[in-house]
Formats: C-alpha cells, structure tokens, sequence
C-alpha cells in the first residue's frame, strides 16, 4: 500500500529531493512507501535558514519559547492518529506502542521546558559582581536511530529550541516517514527556518557532523557511529551530546519473588522486542531462585504474542530492519553452539514473512559470549546465576556500556546501595526502563557523553558566560 507523499521540512516549506528510497515494513518485508533523500545543498539550505531564524529566535525569553513549544506539544498529541500508523508501518511496533510513543513525546516536550534556567550570581563584594549566564550555541543537529524516532525527536527539539537554538532533525533512513510527517504537520507553529526536519542517508548525518554552520550534534544511535560524530565533529570543536547503545545489567537478589517480579522484568528486557538502548540485557538472578525466575521468564515468554503491528492484541513487534535480524540470528547461532547452555525457549526465527525472532530465554550461559558481551538489541535474554554480590556487582560492572542497570529486592536500603556500586547513568530499585526528560539521561563510559533532559542537558544545549561587573 501506498502511505502518500513524504516531504523535507526546509526553510518553513515543505521541499522534496531528485534522488529517494524505499521505506520498508519489518512485518512484511515490503516497501511501502518511498522518503526522499536530501542533497548537501538542501543541508546548507538548511543551514543557512536556521542561522538567519536563530538570530531573532535567540531574543525572546523562556516563557515564549515555552509556550510555542507547548503548541508544538499538543500538536503531535492531537495528531496521534495520524502519525501512530506511519510508525507501526515503518517500525514495527504495535499500533498501541506507537500511539503511547506519540503521546510519551508531547510529554517530554513539555518536561523539557518545565526546567528554569537563570543567570546565577557567583560573587558580589565591594570589587563588584561575577555574574553566570547560559547563552545558546546558535544552531544544533539532531541525529535519530530507529527504534523509538519520535520520543528521542521530540525532546531534542523542544530542548534546542527552549535554550533559544534553532534545530535541524535528521531521522534513520530505515525509519524516517513518521518524522518528515511531524515535520509537515508542525510546520506553521515555528518561523520558517527555525526547524528544519531533512531525511537522508547516513551520509547526511555525517554531512551535519561536518558542517561549520552547526555548533552541536545531538546524536542517539550507537556506540560505533558515536565515535565517527567525535571525531568528524572535532574539526570544527562541536559541542556533542551522545546517547549510545546499553548493555544494562539487572541484579535479583535472593529475597526477590521471582512469581511476582517476573512480570515486569520480562517487560523490561523484551520492550520493542529487546531493542530498547536500555532494556534488561543482562539478568543476573541469584543462585537460590535461579531455576524459579527462569522457569517464570520462559512461561510468560511463551505466552508472549509476536506479530504484525496492526494485528489485534499483539504485544511485540519485528525486529527492525534486516541487517538487525541477521545479527541476532547469528548471536543465537553462536549461543547454540556453546556448551551446556539452556534455551528453554524460542532460539529461532518465527516461520512467518517479516523480521520475526521467537522470545528467547537463555539459562547457563556465562561471559565471555557474544549474547552476554555484545548488545543484542533483539528478543534474547541470557539469565546468568550468581552466589556473592560483590561479585555480580564486578560482573555487571565489567562492561564498556553503561547505560541503565536495576537491583530487585526487598530491602531498598540494601538495593539503593548496591545501586550506588554500578557504573551508569541511571539505575531503579525494584523497576527497568521508563524514561522522562525530568532527570537528566545518559550513559557511562561508552554509552555515552553528556545527558538530555532537565536543567543539565538544556544546559548541554548553552554556552555557559561569565560576566564579571565593577561595582556601580
Ligand atoms: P546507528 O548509529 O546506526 O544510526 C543512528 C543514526 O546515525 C541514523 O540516523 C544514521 O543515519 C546516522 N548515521 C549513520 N552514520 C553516521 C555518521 N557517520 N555520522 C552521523 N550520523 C550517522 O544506530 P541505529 O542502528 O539506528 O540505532 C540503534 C542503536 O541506537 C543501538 O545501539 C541503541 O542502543 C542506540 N540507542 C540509544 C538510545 C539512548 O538514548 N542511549 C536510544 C535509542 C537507541
């Protein structure tokens, strides 16, 4: 089927481009829609727009911006029904998941600008006064991967924008229709210029990381092209904020109720089938309830219901694209290989057209393996047992990511305080995943470099000044 004609956002016009590409359905493995694909010319248009629109844009104050990105808000909420079947359509999702993306987005728009950034006084004596202030950089590129487009979109935009920025939002070409979409609909709240959202392939991200017009890159996607934004960005000194891949680890204690908590430690690990930055990809259960907490896992993975988006009570969708399901094949081929080590269940591909893996539950499987060591970003969840804590605590923690983590037990002190031992940014007691804008997100070590969200990450959006005064 055909979903329309999709259009670059450029200059406050919707521009189209000679050359595109076809926009595939993970669920059928068809195309099904064509995106176009923006030229470096189109990109210093772009440029060119945002640097003018930023100058004016610059001017106003917080509780203007803050009430045109609440238009912004409200006008992706308004178009759910919209914008929720173009992203089940080139994601996967289910329908019901893209809709919660939509509406989680306008959410954190709003958390974004919920933050006060002020001047802050930093000395005042007889000499006179020291004075810190937070200008904006002037312009920034967002740069999005695939799996959740328009909740990693949204708070980039609202953030570059709420600093007093203007923005230039480049999506994954494996899923870049929803955001051209958005980019249509929103396209009269901003003057012209000051947001432009351009699709293209992976060479236009790097187009951006070079640009001497852009003075940040915000990038999501992996730890791999991260390292290419650093270093291409460090020609022109960029400020860059990355957030990259996880390899979270989540630590049961033996007092946890493995009936009870599976339940939700599953939905954590196999959200969007496992390719989540910060899904449980390691459990680490101890060894008194290691046999109760695999059984639970696989019975409620047995019970999962994979299928097409749009398909009615469906909870878990395709893997994204095909190079993705080829590497989680070969992640399970090389599992199955191993000595001793369980699947209980799944371990295969679904036998259905699409990009489908069967929920997978792996038992005695050890590091050292590419399923525990690398980040699947699939259905496949390895369960390794553990006696001491100090111990487990060194395992999770012996890892290049760094991402999120959890500790479940029944004791909070105890948890918060093994909380405190793992290395990345976030960690929950007795919980996994759940994202808002209101504290500020990012990883440790190669999971990241700087956080989004609240007064830090908008701050991440500023050039911080000191002014330093004689006394009047
Ligand atoms: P990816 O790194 O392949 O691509 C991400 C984006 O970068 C795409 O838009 C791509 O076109 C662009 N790109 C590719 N080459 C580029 C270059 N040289 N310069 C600039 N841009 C370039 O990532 P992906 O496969 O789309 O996404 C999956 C990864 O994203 C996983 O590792 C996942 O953990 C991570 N992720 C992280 C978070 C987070 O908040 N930490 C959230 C979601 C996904």
């Amino acid at each position: 089927m055909s979903e329309g004609q999709f259009y670059h956002l450029i200059d406050g016009k919707l521009e189209t481009s000679e050359d595109s590409f076809p926009v595939i359905n993970p669920a059928t493995e068809e195309p099904f829609a064509t995106c176009p694909k923006a030229t470096k010319a189109q990109l210093d248009q772009a440029v060119a727009a945002a640097r003018r629109a930023q100058k004016q844009w610059r001017k106003t104050s917080f509780a203007e911006r803050r009430e045109v990105i609440e238009r912004f808000a409200a006008k992706l909420q308004e178009s759910a029904d919209i914008l929720a079947p173009i992203l089940t359509r080139e994601q996967g999702k289910p329908l019901a998941e893209a809709r919660v993306e939509i509406m989680r987005s306008g959410v954190s728009a709003r958390e974004i600008c919920s933050v006060e950034i002020k001047p802050e006084l930093m000395k005042e004596d007889a000499k006179g006064r020291i004075e810190l202030h937070y200008r904006p950089l002037g312009v920034i590129g967002g740069i999005t991967p695939w799996n959740v487009p328009i909740v990693l979109a949204a708070p980039k935009l609202a953030s570059a924008l709420y600093a007093g920025n203007a923005f230039i939002l480049k999506p994954s070409p494996y899923t870049p229709l929803t955001t051209l979409k958005m980019g249509e609909l929103i396209k009269d709240i901003f003057p012209p210029g000051l947001v432009s959202i351009i699709a293209g392939g992976d060479e236009f991200g790097q187009w951006m990381t070079e640009h001497p017009g852009i003075d940040k890159i915000s990038f999501t996607g992996s730890v791999p092209t991260g390292k290419k934004v650093v270093e291409s960005g460090a020609r022109s000194m960029k400020r860059i904020t990355l957030e990259l891949g996880g390899n979270d680890a989540a630590i049961v204690l033996s007092d946890a109720d493995p009936k009870e908590i599976a339940p939700r430690v599953f939905a954590a690990a196999f959200a969007l089938s496992g390719q989540v930055c910060m899904a449980i990809k390691r459990l680490y259960v101890h060894e008194s309830i290691y046999e109760d907490m695999v059984g639970e896992m696989t019975k409620i993975a047995e019970k999962a219901k994979f299928g097409e988006g749009f398909e009615e009570g469906v909870q878990y969708g395709p893997i994204q694209n095909k190079m993705q399901y080829d590497k989680v094949l070969g992640i399970l081929e090389d599992t199955k290989n191993l000595p001793d080590v369980r699947i209980t269940t799944g371990g295969h591909a679904l036998n259905r057209k699409g990009y489908f893996v069967a929920p997978t539950i792996v038992a005695d499987i050890k590091e050292g393996t590419r399923l525990v060591d690398e980040e699947p970003f699939g259905p496949v969840l390895p369960i390794l047992s553990f006696k001491d804590v100090d111990d487990v605590v060194e395992r999770a923690n012996n890892s290049r990511f760094g991402l999120g983590g959890s500790v479940w037990t029944k004791d909070i002190d105890k948890g918060s305080e093994i909380a405190g031992q793992l290395e990345a940014g976030v960690v929950w007691v007795n919980h996994h995943i759940g994202l808002s804008r209101e504290f500020p997100f990012g990883g440790a070590k190669e999971s990241g470099m700087g956080r989004q969200g609240h007064a830090i990450g908008v701050k991440s959006d500023m050039e911080p000044q000191v002014v330093v005064l004689p006394a009047k």
